[in-house]
C-alpha cells in the first residue's frame, strides 16, 4: 500500500479527476447529515467538501449503489443486455465497506448462484472509503468488529492529517485511478501521518466511551432461546412498523423475484424485500409463518445476529447506527441486544 498527500484546496480537482473514471458521488452536508451527491464540477468550496468528508456515514447506505430497489433482471422472448457503467463512490465508511464485503458479497457472490448485476457493479465501481474522526452517539462499529476508519476493502481511503488529506491506495483499481491524476497529489509528511493516527485513536476512544460495554459473546444462542413473544413485543413496544430501519440498513439483503407480462412476452423483476412486511413470509396457499408482528420483529434479530454469524462467522450488522438515528419509535438496537 502506498500513501499520498492531498492538499485541502485540491479536493475539487481530486473529484474532477475521479470523474474521469466514472460518474462520481461524494458526500455533501444537508442539515446535520451527509448525503451522496453527483459531482458536477460546480464551484463548491474545498472547505465545505472537507467538512462533508468528516461526517459519519451518509444517510444512504452504500448498498444503494449496488442493489437497486427495483430492477428488471430478465425478459422473454426479447433479451436485453446490462448497461452498467463505471461509477466512483466517495465517502463510504468502514461500517459500509464491511457491509459489502462481509455481508452482501457472501449473499450475492458466494452463494449457489452469483447475481450478475451485483457482480458487474462490484467489478466496475470504485469505492473511496473515508475515516470518521468524529463518530456519532449512534455509532457502535467498534463493538461489532469494526473501526472508525478503513484500512482494507475499498480502493482508496481518505484520512485526515494536520493540513490535508492522506490518500491510501488499497487496490489495483485505486492505483489506476491515482496514476492518472495530476501532480497535486504529493508525498506524505510524517507529521501528517502522526496527526492522522491521533485522530484515529481519539475516534476509537470516543466510540468506546459512548459504547462502554461489549455485547454478550453468545448472542446467537440467546436469540435462539428467546422464544417469549412478550420479550419481543416489549422490546419493540414503540415500533410503528415504518420499516425505516430495514430500508436504510446497509446489510439487509432480502429480495423477491416476480414476473410481469409485457406485450407478448414476460419480464422478471427483482425488488428488495423487508422482513417487517406483513407478506414477507407468506407462501403458497396463503400460509404465513411470520404472520404475527412480534415474529417478524424477532426474525430481524435472528437473521442478523444468529443465522448469519452461524453461516458466515460474522454478524449481519456493522454497527452503523442508521437504524437508531432513523427510528420513528426511538428504538435503540443496542438496548435490545443487551436485554437479551
Ligand atoms: S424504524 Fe423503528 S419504528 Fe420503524 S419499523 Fe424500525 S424499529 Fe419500528
Ligand atoms: S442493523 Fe442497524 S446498526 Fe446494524 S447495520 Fe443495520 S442499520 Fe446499521
Ligand atoms: S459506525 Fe463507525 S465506521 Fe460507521 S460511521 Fe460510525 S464511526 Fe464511522
Amino acid at each position: 500500500m502506498r500513501s499520498l498527500f492531498l492538499p485541502l484546496a485540491s479536493i475539487p480537482a481530486f473529484y474532477t479527476q475521479l470523474a474521469k473514471y466514472g460518474e462520481t458521488y461524494h458526500p455533501r452536508v444537508l442539515d446535520s447529515h451527509a448525503i451522496y451527491e453527483l459531482w458536477r464540477e460546480e464551484e463548491i468550496a474545498a472547505e465545505e467538501l472537507h467538512q462533508a468528508l468528516k461526517m459519519v456515514r451518509p444517510v444512504e447506505p452504500l448498498k444503494e449503489f449496488f442493489l437497486r430497489s427495483r430492477e428488471r433482471v430478465a425478459s422473454f422472448p426479447q433479451l436485453f443486455s446490462k448497461d452498467i457503467k463505471p461509477k466512483v463512490i466517495v465517502g463510504a465508511k468502514d461500517c459500509d465497506i464491511r457491509s459489502l464485503i462481509e455481508i452482501q458479497d457472501n449473499v450475492y457472490l458466494k452463494g449457489v448462484l452469483e447475481d450478475p448485476f451485483y457482480k458487474e457493479r462490484r467489478e466496475k465501481y470504485l469505492v473511496v472509503t473515508v475515516d470518521c474522526p468524529e463518530p456519532a452517539d449512534t455509532c457502535f462499529c467498534l463493538r461489532i468488529g469494526g473501526k472508525p476508519y478503513s484500512v482494507w476493502g475499498g480502493d482508496l481511503n481518505l484520512s485526515f492529517g494536520e493540513e490535508g488529506i492522506i490518500v491510501d491506495v488499497l487496490s489495483a483499481k485505486g492505483e489506476e485511478a491515482v496514476e492518472k491524476m495530476g501532480d497535486f497529489l504529493k508525498e506524505v509528511d510524517k507529521k501528517e501521518i502522526k496527526k492522522r493516527d491521533k485522530h484515529r485513536t481519539d475516534a476509537e476512544r470516543r466510540l468506546a466511551k459512548v459504547n462502554p460495554d461489549e455485547f454478550a459473546p453468545d448472542l446467537p444462542d440467546r436469540i435462539e432461546h428467546q422464544l417469549d413473544t412478550t420479550f419481543w413485543a416489549k422490546a419493540l413496544a414503540n415500533c410503528v412498523d415504518c420499516q425505516a430501519c430495514e430500508r436504510i440498513c446497509p446489510t439487509c439483503y432480502c429480495f423477491l423475484l416476480y414476473d410481469i407480462p409485457v406485450g407478448k412476452g414476460v419480464e422478471r423483476v427483482k425488488v428488495l424485500d423487508w422482513c417487517y412486511h406483513a407478506a414477507y413470509g407468506r407462501v403458497g396457499g396463503g400460509v404465513n409463518p411470520l404472520a404475527h408482528f412480534s415474529h417478524r420483529l424477532r426474525n430481524r434479530f435472528e437473521c442478523k445476529f444468529m443465522a448469519f454469524p452461524r453461516n458466515f462467522k460474522v454478524s449481519a450488522c456493522t454497527g452503523c447506527g442508521r437504524c437508531i438515528a432513523g427510528c420513528t419509535g426511538k428504538i435503540d438496537i443496542r438496548e435490545v441486544l443487551r436485554a437479551l
